[in-house]
């Protein structure tokens, strides 16, 4: 289930269901993404080319935006697909995801579940790691944030978005 945060110049939306909490979201702008505050998301908070650069680190498709005052929406030319090391298939273009419960849902990026244990298929749901899944592929690489490197560092539980409702 999507939920929408409403800016004056952009608008972010989120999935809880398929965020795998890889934090880019969290070390890209603190103050837009806060999991200690409601609501969580306050797109205001930074200037909307930064809101919408930190929402396409976001590898699955949880974070979306659409911005509101003429700047440039997300697009993908093409679609591409890159296993990534020990995990998911990460893609990324004009992606249409249908759900095990049939609905259907266009994303820009989303990461698919390639160890085949996931129980939220098409999606990732980190089961890759709880079975230990060894496979090749490029490693990801998380953006460093200049504004609180200190968040570089492995998410704890208390930073985790899953924790969202
Ligand atoms: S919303 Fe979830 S998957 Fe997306 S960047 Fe934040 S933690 Fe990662």
């Amino acid at each position: 289930m999507r939920k929408v945060y409403r800016g004056r110049d952009v608008e972010v939306s989120f999935d809880l269901d398929i965020c795998i909490h890889i934090a880019e979201c969290l070390r890209g702008d603190p103050g837009v993404f806060k999991l200690d505050r409601r609501p969580w998301v306050l797109p205001d908070e930074s200037e909307p080319d930064q809101v919408a650069e930190i929402v396409e680190r976001c590898p699955t498709g949880a974070l979306l935006y659409r911005r509101l005052d003429g700047g440039r929406q997300e697009e993908h030319p093409g679609t591409k697909v890159t296993p990534m090391r020990n995990g998911p298939l990460l893609v990324t273009g004009e992606i249409e995801v249908r759900r095990e419960d049939g609905t259907v849902e266009t994303l820009p990026r989303a990461t698919l579940c390639r160890c085949g244990s996931s129980k939220h298929k098409p999606f990732c749901d980190n089961q890759h790691l709880a079975i230990n899944f060894r496979a090749p592929g490029e490693p990801y690489k998380i953006h460093l944030s200049p504004v609180r490197p200190k968040l570089a560092e492995p998410i704890s539980k208390s930073q985790d978005p899953r924790r969202l409702s």
